[in-house]
């Protein structure tokens, strides 16, 4: 067995002798040993196809090492946490909302058994949403609410409680799509309403809405145009109007406000989007909005208004399909209850993001820099940048906040350098800069950008990897 090595297919390690030493005990350990044995089988295999007889094939360490490493990728989890230095407080590709260590805590305490749907005092049964429901309404002023899986899911339970097999009239203007799979018109569609568009797409007037309503109206729809402006010639029916339409002809009103402001609203917030609590005492009958975007919470759809509107949503058979889970519940919960404790700037990360000064971020850019080292061609400076909200909330209003500009490599090779990192950092390219945005970064991260960006600097990686290339 021992002797000098053999090229081609005579050469390769057995199965065997692969899976014979400490190091595939410790993987057999880690991942059952029939899996590693199986890779390892997998493994020969494709080398046996492709190797050419003259060469000397990988040998036994080198086979298993290959086996280990494919196996840690392919058992970690999709999900990774990571830094971002993206600038955009909710990036929907991040996750949205960081949430609060309150909010993580409550998260951890519901993962065993919980009182979910129990009263521990009465020993009987409870609604699942009761807490939350009633923090969510005391916050927004409202008479009562109900919270479900997301936002989109508040606007199908919404639209199929009140208008099912009948029609919502809706603004040509505000018939948006919030992402790929979210489209005004799609979601009417499957909540079993018929859609009746009023208006042109840059201007609506209540004459407008008042000209279609007809013995099948059962709906009045607003919806807040999240991700995009209309500057120029344009006219749209303001909440209060479309209310008092609404009351006249006996039909419920519905603003989905989509991020929305909660309460007072946060510092740092661009102005621009629609408060709940004005738009609730404009006598809407049902509020929706998101728990994942300005509130800064986890994933939920929350719908605030009148008792009897919120009572048909919670009675409505889809209202099972769309309820939160246990995790997203606890989560929910805890942000609702730091934003009644503190409306004027709740203990939530994305308050704490949008609320940082400029002079402070200055202040940790410059430490940052003062922690590296750098040769020509690389230069580093500090700049003033636009970040964004994100998410659909306060559409082109930039804020303003600090970055470290990266230049001197291939950006787009930087910034993949990165994101490998562990953890990974996720920057933004612009033109042949790499950007890190620090409104987005914790402050207890700008050591790990540090480490990150020492390790991603080296000149003489770029020249290994385009070679590679
Ligand atoms: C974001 C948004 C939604 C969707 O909310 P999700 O929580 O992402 O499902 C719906 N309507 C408007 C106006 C939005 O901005």
């Amino acid at each position: 067995m021992l002797g000098a090595p053999s090229r081609g297919r005579a050469g390769l390690a057995f199965v065997t002798s692969i899976l014979r030493s400490a190091t595939a005990d410790a993987a057999a350990a880690r991942f059952v040993r029939g899996v590693v044995t199986d890779a390892v089988r997998r493994r020969l295999d494709e080398i046996r196809r492709s190797l050419d007889d003259d060469v000397y094939p990988p040998s036994a360490e080198q086979i298993l090492d290959d086996v280990i490493e494919g196996l840690a990728r392919t058992h970690r989890p999709g999900i990774r946490p990571v830094i971002s230095a993206t600038g955009v407080v909710l990036h929907t590709n991040l996750g949205r909302a960081p949430l609060s260590d309150e909010a993580i805590a409550a998260v951890r305490d519901a993962c065993g058994y919980a009182t979910v749907e129990l009263d521990l005092e009465s020993g009987e049964r409870s609604a699942r949403t009761a807490r939350a429901s009633g923090l969510a309404a005391e916050l927004c002023g409202a008479e009562a609410a109900t919270v479900v899986n997301n936002g989109a899911a508040a606007l199908l339970l919404a639209v199929a409680a009140l208008a099912h097999g009948r029609e919502v009239i809706v603004s040509r203007g505000e018939l948006v799509e919030i992402g790929g799979e979210f489209r005004l018109p799609d979601i009417i569609a499957m909540s079993g309403a018929r859609l009746v568009e009023v208006g042109t797409t840059n201007r609506t007037r209540i004459e407008d809405y008042a000209t279609a309503v007809s013995s099948e109206t059962a709906l009045l729809l607003k919806v807040h145009r999240s991700n995009f402006r209309m500057v120029g010639f344009t006219a749209e029916v303001g909440l209060p109007d479309l209310v008092r339409l609404g009351v006249e002809i006996g039909v419920p009103t519905v603003l989905d406000a989509g991020s929305g402001l909660i309460g007072n609203g946060l510092p740092g917030l661009p102005t621009g989007e629609p408060s709940i609590a004005a738009a609730v005492r404009s006598g809407a009958d049902l509020v929706l909005f998101s728990g994942d975007k300005v509130l800064g919470g986890p994933q939920a759809g929350i719908i605030v208004g009148r008792p009897d509107a919120v009572d048909r949503c919670r009675r409505s058979p889809l209202a099972r399909a769309l309820r939160l889970n246990k995790l997203q519940l606890a989560a929910i919960e805890a942000t609702l209850l730091a934003h009644v404790r503190d409306p004027h700037g709740p203990d939530v990360p994305v308050a704490e993001m949008l609320g940082q000064g400029m002079d402070r971020l200055r202040e940790r850019a410059g430490s940052i820099i003062d922690r590296l080292e750098w040769e020509a061609p690389t230069s580093i400076e500090v700049l003033e940048v636009d970040g964004v909200v994100g998410a659909g909330a306060a559409p082109g209003a930039p804020v303003a906040s600090i970055g470290l500009a990266v230049t001197g490599h291939d950006a787009a090779r930087l910034a993949r350098r990165l994101r490998a990192q562990e953890p990974p950092i996720v920057a933004r390219v612009e033109g042949d800069r790499v950007i890190l945005d620090l409104r987005t970064v914790r402050a207890d991260q700008d050591i790990h950008v540090v480490g990150a960006l020492r390790r991603a600097l080296d000149h003489s990686r770029d020249r290994i990897e385009r070679e590679a290339e």
